[in-house]
């Protein structure tokens, strides 16, 4: 039998961080140790609720999201709360529930009930580590994860949820999308070039217009696919059994008749993706790793436009300023990005053309997108160690679907989890916030194993 309680190691107090801490307080029966390491002072929050701007909105409505697996509903009952201060305020919940509320009150949500979590266990020793992981190695057939300046963490068992890595500045020459800037940098711009044309592209476009920008604003994207909005109310996912097929062609085909069809039927499209969400890990791990290539190769751009889709008021804003031209849509490749004077100059290859132009701009954003760095000392000593391999596709590691990680020759790595966007090249459908969830509980429930002989039997509810 264990003599001490078992240490849980999370690494990284993002969203996915927070929500992993969070299952396992609510999963684990027995007294542990909690330890989250994390380089920023806040958490919950991460790269997607770190941004304090209030129309920078979650694209998921307000009824379907909670932090917890066990209380659906949760992030819509704790704003409602916060608004509705005991008045019963008739038809307040209903409308909340289909609204698209800023994110910033998001991360507030989820770092409020790790604390109370938090609270609510005494008998947990709980403990937040300000640092950089660096390494982890096994010793004594535990774990110990390094933290710069040579201070060490030992721990029973690890969950990795780095996903987008330590925050810096962009590599590209550009800069980042949710860079701290001076005020008044946007109202004096005249020229932005916006490289990507995703969801942080339009996060970006909001805040330079709220900021005073008046200016031209150039979308470089190379597949030109810009998201497209939610249903205007929430729609209820149209379950379908789509014919399976281990060819992505067929896949697409099949998708785009579903939505024909919905469409004829007076379901909107949006319906049927969000019913195909439920099924879409099994899809994808059932896909030879060629066809998962080719899906990355060539269709993604077109997937993810309409699987992360903008609130429509939001997107209104976006098609207006195509429609007045103060926005423009250019197809093409940024080949190369660098300071000019004041200003940005950026080498771009147009669509079709057989030589790059220069572009000059006045502010330049990469709004590619945020992969994981396989490359971060942590992952990379890991692969290196044969504690965790890549997936096919270098996208993140290899895992089980509850975020096991697989070792150099397959095996499971005991104790070791890596949950969230680490996982997409494995699970595909992991980036969101109800997917992590329910990994983060999965990954808890197995770790929860891992304590002694249960006492008091059940789950400790909180
Ligand atoms: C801009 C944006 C908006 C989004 N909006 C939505 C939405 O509206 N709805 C939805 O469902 N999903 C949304 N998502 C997707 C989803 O919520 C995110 O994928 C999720 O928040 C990822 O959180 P994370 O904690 O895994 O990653 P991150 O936010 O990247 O956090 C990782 C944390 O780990 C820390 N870290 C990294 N490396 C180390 C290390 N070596 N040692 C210690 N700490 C480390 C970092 O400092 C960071 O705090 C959005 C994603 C983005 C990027």
């Amino acid at each position: 039998m264990r003599a001490a309680p078992l240490t849980v190691g999370v690494i990284g107090g993002g969203f996915t961080g927070a929500a992993s801490a969070i299952a396992c307080l609510a999963r684990f029966p027995q007294p542990f140790r909690l330890v989250i390491i994390e380089p920023s002072a806040v958490l919950g929050r991460g790269v997607a609720y770190g941004s304090h701007h209030p129309l920078h909105l979650l694209n998921v409505r307000t009824r379907d999201l909670s932090v917890r697996a066990d209380r659906p509903g949760d992030f819509l009952n704790w704003a409602f709360r916060q608004l509705d201060q005991g008045e019963n305020h008739d038809g307040l919940h209903e409308a909340l529930a289909h609204t698209f509320l800023p994110r910033q009150l998001f991360g507030e949500y989820v770092r409020q009930r790790l604390f109370e979590m938090i609270e609510q266990r005494p008998d947990v020793e709980f403990s937040v580590k300000r640092a950089v992981a660096r390494a982890i190695h096994t010793e004594r057939g535990g774990y110990v994860i390094e933290l710069e300046r040579g201070r060490t963490v030992p721990c029973d068992a690890v969950i990795v949820a780095t996903a987008y890595g330590v925050q810096g500045g962009s590599s590209s020459g550009a800069l980042s999308p949710y860079e701290a800037l001076p005020p008044d940098l946007f109202a004096r711009a005249q020229s932005i070039a916006l490289i990507g044309s995703g969801l942080t592209m339009v996060d970006v476009l909001i805040s330079a217009r709220r900021e005073g920008f008046q200016g031209t604003a150039t979308i470089v994207s190379r597949r030109g696919q810009l998201p497209r909005p939610h249903a205007p109310k929430g729609v209820v996912p149209h379950l379908l059994a789509l014919p399976r097929s281990k060819h992505v062609s067929m896949l697409e085909a099949s998708l785009r008749i579903a939505c024909e069809l919905a469409e004829e039927g007076g379901t909107p499209w949006q319906a049927v993706i969000n019913g195909l969400r439920a099924s879409l890990q099994d899809i994808w791990q059932e896909l030879p790793v060629a066809e998962q290539a080719r899906f990355l190769r060539h269709l993604r751009p077109f997937f993810d436009a309409h699987r992360h889709r903008l609130p429509a008021e939001i997107h209104a804003r976006l098609m207006n300023d195509l429609d007045k031209g103060r926005a423009v849509l250019l197809r093409g490749s940024v080949m190369g990005v660098e300071r000019a004077g004041e200003g940005f100059r950026l080498e771009v290859m147009k669509r079709g053309a057989a030589t790059p132009e220069i572009m000059e701009v006045d502010l330049a954003f990469d709004c590619s997108g945020f992969k994981p760095d396989l490359d971060q000392p942590l992952l990379r000593g890991m692969i290196e160690k044969g504690l965790a391999r890549p997936d096919p596709h270098r996208l993140g590691l290899a895992v089980e679907a509850n975020g096991q990680v697989l070792g150099r020759g397959g095996e499971a790595t005991r104790g070791v989890f890596a949950v969230g966007p680490l996982c997409q090249g494995t699970l595909w459908e992991i980036t969101a916030v109800p997917e992590i969830v329910r990994q983060a509980d999965a990954a808890a429930l197995s770790l929860a194993a891992l304590q002694e002989p249960v006492r008091k039997s059940g789950t400790v509810s909180a």
